[in-house]
C-alpha cells in the first residue's frame, strides 16, 4: 500500500497548501457550468467537478481546514475536511460522499451539511469529511455527461469498486457479489486502492464514534451488517438514529433497516458502513438518498437521472438537516424529539 505522504491526526500546517492545491486542481479542469450544459436533458442543476472543488475550497473560509491525503490512480487530489475541534484525540464524526461517481446528489449533501458545520460550535468534537473519495470515477461521469451519454459509472480508474474495497471482511464476497464481479470488483487487496488507503490512514489514530457514508438512490438509511444477516450487538443504538435520520429526510420516510436485509438478504464485504463499525466501533450509516422520478424517456434512459433527483435542492437539504444532529454530536433523546 503506498502511503500519503502526510501524518494523520495533523491538518492546520497543510491547510494554505491544501487550499491551493484545491484551487489548481479546479483551474486545471475548469469547464462550463455543468448545470448549464445538462439542463435541456432536465437532469438537475448539478454542479461540475472543478464547481464542487470551488465549493470545498472556500468552506476555508468559514473556518474549515482542508487537508490534502494523497492522489487518485490518475494524480488527482485527495481531499478531507476538517471542522470543529483541534485535538486529535477528539470524540469524531466522519461524512463520506461520492465513493460511488454517478452518486451525484452525495456529494452535493455533503458540501451542503459542511457549510451549515463549519459555521457551528462543535464544542470538543471534530468532524472529519471526504466529499469526493474518487475524483477519476468523478470526471469520467461529468466527461460522459457532457457528452451527452449515458453510461453507468461505477468504478475508480483501476476498475475497482471502492465501496468493495474496505477493510472489513474483505475477500468473504456473497454469492450476489461472486455473481456479479465486474460490478462489485473488491481490488487486489483490502484497502488497495489509493483512495480508500487515503482514508484508513488518515483515520487511522482517530476516535470515530459516529460516520456517515451518502449514497443514492435506494431512499434508506443503512446500518451493519452487510457481510452477513444476523444482527450486530449495537442493533438498537444503530437502528434508533437510522429511524431519526430516516423520519427527517423526507416527508415519505425512508427506510431504515440493515443493509444486509435492505438487500434482500445478499451479504456484501469490503463496505465501509462495516469498515466504520468493525474497525472504528462506530456507529456506522449509510444513507440512500432518493434519486428521481423518471417522467420521461430521456432520464429513464439515462443513469445519471437514475441516482440523482432532479429536486436537488430540497433532497439535499433535508438530508443534511436530517443527518446534522447526529454528526455534530447531539444525544439520540435530543435528536429524536
Ligand atoms: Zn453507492
Amino acid at each position: 500500500m503506498v502511503r500519503p505522504s502526510t501524518s494523520p491526526g495533523t491538518s492546520v500546517p497543510f491547510d494554505d497548501d491544501a487550499r491551493q492545491t484545491a484551487r489548481n486542481a479546479a483551474d486545471k479542469h475548469r469547464r462550463p457550468a455543468l448545470a448549464r450544459t445538462i439542463a435541456d436533458r432536465r437532469l438537475g442543476a448539478y454542479r461540475g467537478y472543478s464547481e464542487l472543488l470551488d465549493a470545498i475550497e472556500r468552506l476555508g473560509e468559514r473556518g474549515a481546514r482542508l487537508k490534502q491525503i494523497g492522489n487518485s490512480v490518475k494524480g488527482e487530489p485527495l481531499f478531507c475536511v476538517y471542522i470543529g475541534s483541534e485535538a486529535p484525540k477528539a470524540r469524531t464524526s466522519v461524512v463520506l460522499a461520492g465513493v460511488h461517481p454517478i452518486e451525484w446528489i452525495g456529494i452535493e449533501t455533503c458540501v451542503h451539511l459542511l457549510e451549515r458545520l463549519a459555521g457551528e460550535d462543535l464544542g470538543d468534537r471534530a468532524v472529519i469529511a471526504f466529499p469526493m473519495v474518487n475524483p477519476d470515477g468523478l470526471m469520467r461521469v461529468e466527461e460522459n455527461l457532457r457528452a451527452g451519454g449515458r453510461r453507468f459509472i461505477r468504478h475508480n480508474a483501476h476498475g475497482v469498486d471502492l465501496n468493495r474495497n474496505f477493510d472489513a471482511h474483505w475477500g468473504e464476497r456473497g454469492w450476489f457479489q461472486r455473481l456479479l464481479p465486474w460490478i462489485f470488483a473488491p481490488g487486489k487487496a483490502a484497502a488497495s486502492e489509493p483512495e480508500v488507503a487515503s482514508i484508513g490512514f488518515e483515520l487511522s489514530e482517530r476516535r470515530i464514534d459516529r460516520a456517515i457514508s451518502l449514497h443514492s438512490f435506494g431512499g434508506a438509511v443503512l446500518y451493519p451488517p452487510a457481510h452477513t444477516v444476523w444482527p450486530i450487538p449495537d442493533y438498537a443504538e444503530h437502528r434508533a438514529w437510522a429511524k431519526v435520520i430516516a423520519r427527517g429526510a423526507c416527508k415519505n420516510a425512508y427506510t431504515a433497516l440493515p443493509c444486509s436485509w435492505w438487500s434482500w438478504g445478499t451479504t456484501q464485504s469490503g463496505l465501509e458502513l462495516d469498515w466504520f463499525h468493525v474497525r472504528h466501533g462506530a456507529v456506522s450509516l449509510l444513507i440512500e438518498c432518493e434519486g428521481g422520478p423518471s417522467f420521461s424517456f430521456s432520464r429513464l434512459t439515462t443513469p445519471f437521472a437514475w441516482f440523482n433527483p432532479l429536486e436537488l435542492s430540497r433532497v439535499s437539504a433535508q438530508v443534511a438537516s436530517a443527518a446534522l444532529p447526529f454528526i455534530r454530536g447531539d444525544s439520540l433523546e435530543h435528536a429524536a424529539t
